[in-house]
C-alpha cells in the first residue's frame, strides 16, 4: 500500500535530523508536485461527489477521529505553550512528513478544505507550513503524524502535569489508527462496488500517485 498511498507512518519525526536520503525510508512522497496535488484532489472530491450515499460508513468514521481530535486538541494547544516556545530544535524543522492519502480522505469525507499543497515538495526543504509562530495548518488538516508524535519534553510534561493523560492518549491513538484504517477500507470498498442503481466511477488509487 505505502507506494500507492504514501503511508506516512510517522519515522520522520524521529530520524536524525542530517537526514536526506530518500531511499533510505522508501518511496516517493505522493502528489509532491503543484500538477499532482491539483489533479489529487480533484479526484478526491469528484469520486466522494459521485458516491455520496455507498460513503456514509467512511464519513461516519471520519466524523469520529474529527471528533477524537477535538478531544486532544486543547490538550496539545496547551502542552506546546508550555513546551514549543521555548524549544531549542523544534521537531518540525526536521520532520520528513507529508500528507497521506488516509490523511486526505478525512480531510474531505469530513467537508474540509485541503491545503494548497503537499507539505513538501521533495525530501530536502523544510515542511512549507512551518512559520515563526508554528504551524499554520488547523490540526485536522495536518498528518496524523503531526499529531501522534509527542517529543521526550512533552511526555514528561503530560505525566507531570496531568498523571492520566498518558493511558488516556494511548487509548485515543490507538483508537484513531484503527478507525483510519477502516476508513480507507470503507472508502475503497463503497467507490469499488457497482451498486446497480448507479455505478460510481472505480476510484484507481494509483492515478492519485505524482
Ligand atoms: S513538540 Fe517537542 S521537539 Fe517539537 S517543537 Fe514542541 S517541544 Fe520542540
Ligand atoms: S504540518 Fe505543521 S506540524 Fe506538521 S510538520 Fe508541518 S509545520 Fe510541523
Amino acid at each position: 500500500m505505502e507506494s500507492v498511498t504514501g503511508d506516512n507512518s510517522g519515522y520522520g519525526f524521529m530520524i536524525d535530523p542530517v537526514f536526506s536520503r530518500k531511499e533510505t525510508i522508501g518511496g516517493e512522497i505522493p502528489w509532491a508536485s503543484a500538477a499532482a496535488w491539483r489533479e489529487g484532489q480533484l479526484s478526491l472530491t469528484r469520486t466522494i461527489a459521485a458516491s455520496r450515499a455507498e460513503l456514509n460508513a467512511a464519513a461516519a468514521l471520519a466524523g469520529r477521529i474529527i471528533h477524537r481530535y477535538d478531544l486532544a486538541g486543547d490538550l496539545f494547544d496547551e502542552l506546546a505553550d508550555v513546551t514549543c516556545e521555548t524549544c531549542r530544535r523544534p521537531c518540525c524543522l526536521d520532520a520528513k512528513v507529508w500528507l497521506d492519502f488516509k490523511d486526505l480522505l478525512l480531510i474531505h469525507l469530513s467537508g474540509r478544505e485541503p491545503p494548497p499543497a503537499q507539505l513538501r515538495g521533495d525530501w530536502w526543504g523544510r515542511c512549507r507550513y512551518l512559520t515563526s509562530n508554528g504551524c499554520a495548518l488547523p490540526r485536522t488538516s495536518r498528518p496524523w503524524v503531526c499529531t501522534w508524535y509527542i517529543c521526550p519534553d512533552q511526555r514528561r510534561s503530560i505525566a507531570r502535569r496531568l498523571p492520566g493523560a498518558p493511558a488516556r492518549l494511548a487509548r485515543w491513538w490507538s483508537e484513531i489508527a484503527s478507525w483510519r484504517e477502516q476508513m480507507e477500507n470503507a472508502f475503497i470498498l463503497a467507490v469499488h462496488r457497482p451498486t446497480g442503481r448507479f455505478a460510481a466511477p472505480r476510484f484507481d488509487p494509483k492515478g492519485l500517485q505524482s
